[in-house]
């Protein structure tokens, strides 16, 4: 979501400003940190991030440092008092002024160029829902971003069919909970079948799916439509029921495992990850136990896996974080551990299999690309291939990732 909104800023200051990205900050006239307050981690990261910005400015005096995102929706001026070389501060809520108040802030009229110098990506994000209204109680979402909205609809047709026109192939729909998109009547399974109607547009992924949300019209327009990938990011954060209540995730174990099953039977070749969270507020070894269990149950084909970080404002920050952090460290390995086991075997499968790959980059000889479940295939060959989608078959597995050569383009 956050390299979404970056390419928002970044499309309107190129299109609208003529402004241009450096690779170097050395370069830079302004600088534009986004930040993530999920964990207290990243916020850690930005903090000292900002620290090595202002050591620029002593070389740069006129460089301008902007701090966007959830950090800066929740803390506000209070980044200034930390870090005096900071310019502006705009929160997450105000994504859609913030290149004005960029602009504003250092750009003169000499700047508005008006030279569409935007290079649309391969495959381009597009956000359908901003906020959240689940108050999972562990979760600062709904405090930084807001209650949850969905994009006007036709606004997305129009934005995903000008990515298809200059050059996307595939477009990755985000939100905190994309299936509980609804605007005007258009409900997400709706909004999947039209823009999978889309000329030149090859193909549609989407994160994250709430278990609670996800109904059978969804799965059958995920089963019909091709263009849709068969990849569904299911969070399931805990499998002990204790911990899911008090989560107010509001499913069980037993209903999340049902409809794994359902989304396995239906959707043909479908791909699930999920995300987990270790070490919640009075998580004992049993109830660790149950989400280990369910793991190597459920065999995921993959999962990221974090440890509990208390954020303020949620109810669970009211808690006592009962699991100290050794154990939580321990319980993220054994998880982290028995995760790479269990995908390494799904992946190691596919060898001798022929996949459907789109090609995203190239890289000193190679190509990345990704199948449509989601895997990702490196591939010897030339960057004419960019962009295009064609079989290869899958020759090797090394570190979770797979290897193959190319049979035809399609
Ligand atoms: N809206 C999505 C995910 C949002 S945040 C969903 O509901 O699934 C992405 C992931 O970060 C979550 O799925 C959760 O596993 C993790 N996460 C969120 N808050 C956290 C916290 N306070 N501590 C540790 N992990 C957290
Ligand atoms: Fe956070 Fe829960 Fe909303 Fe996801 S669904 S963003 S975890 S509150």
């Amino acid at each position: 979501m956050n390299i979404c909104d970056s390419d928002t800023i970044d499309f309107s200051l190129s299109t609208i400003y003529g402004a241009s990205k450096v690779t170097d900050v050395l370069y830079a006239d302004v600088v534009i940190l986004n930040t993530c307050s999920v964990r207290s981690q990243s916020e850690q990261k930005a903090f000292s991030y900002i620290g090595r910005l202002e050591e620029f400015k002593l070389q740069n005096p006129n460089l301008k440092i902007v701090i966007i995102g959830c950090m800066a929706e929740r803390l506000g001026y209070k980044i200034k008092k930390r870090f005096s070389g900071v310019d502006l501060i705009i929160g997450s809520k105000d994504i859609n002024i913030t290149a004005f108040k960029i602009i504003n802030l250092y750009f003169t009229n000499n700047y508005l160029k008006k030279n569409f110098n935007y290079k649309f990506k391969v495959i381009e994000y597009v956000t359908i829902t901003s906020g959240c209204n689940n108050y999972c109680s562990y979760c600062i979402v709904p405090f930084v971003r807001g209650i949850e909205k969905s994009i006007n609809y036709q606004l997305l047709i129009d934005k995903c069919s000008l990515m298809a026109k200059n050059g996307t192939k595939e477009v990755m729909l985000l939100g905190q909970n994309v299936n509980s998109y609804k605007y005007n009547g258009v409900n997400f399974s709706l909004l999947l079948k039209r823009i999978a109607s889309i000329e030149n547009l090859y193909r549609i992924r989407f994160m994250t799916n709430h278990p609670n949300d996800f109904d059978d019209k969804l799965i059958d327009t995920i089963t019909n439509e091709y263009k849709i990938c068969p990849h569904i990011h299911l969070p399931m954060q805990s499998a002990s029921n204790k911990i899911l209540k008090a989560m107010n995730r509001k499913y069980t174990y037993e209903y999340y495992f049902n409809l794994v099953n359902k989304l396995r039977k239906k959707i043909p070749g479908v791909s699930i990850t999920t995300d987990i969270i270790v070490g919640f507020p009075n998580e004992t070894e049993r109830d660790f136990n149950d989400t280990l269990n369910a793991i190597k149950t459920i065999k995921f084909d993959g999962l990221y896996v974090f440890k509990y970080s208390a954020r303020s404002n949620t109810t669970a920050f009211k808690m006592f974080d009962t699991v100290t952090t050794e154990e939580k460290k321990r319980r993220h390995s054994v998880i982290l551990k028995e995760s790479n086991k269990i995908s390494a075997k799904i992946i190691s499968k596919m060898i001798g299999s022929t996949q459907q790959v789109l090609a995203e980059k190239f890289d000193n000889g190679i190509i990345k690309s990704r199948t449509r479940t989601g895997h990702k295939v490196f591939i010897n060959g030339s960057e004419k291939y960019v962009g295009k989608i064609f079989n290869v078959i899958i020759k090797s597995v090394k570190v979770n990732s797979l290897y193959g050569s190319i049979i035809n383009k399609i």
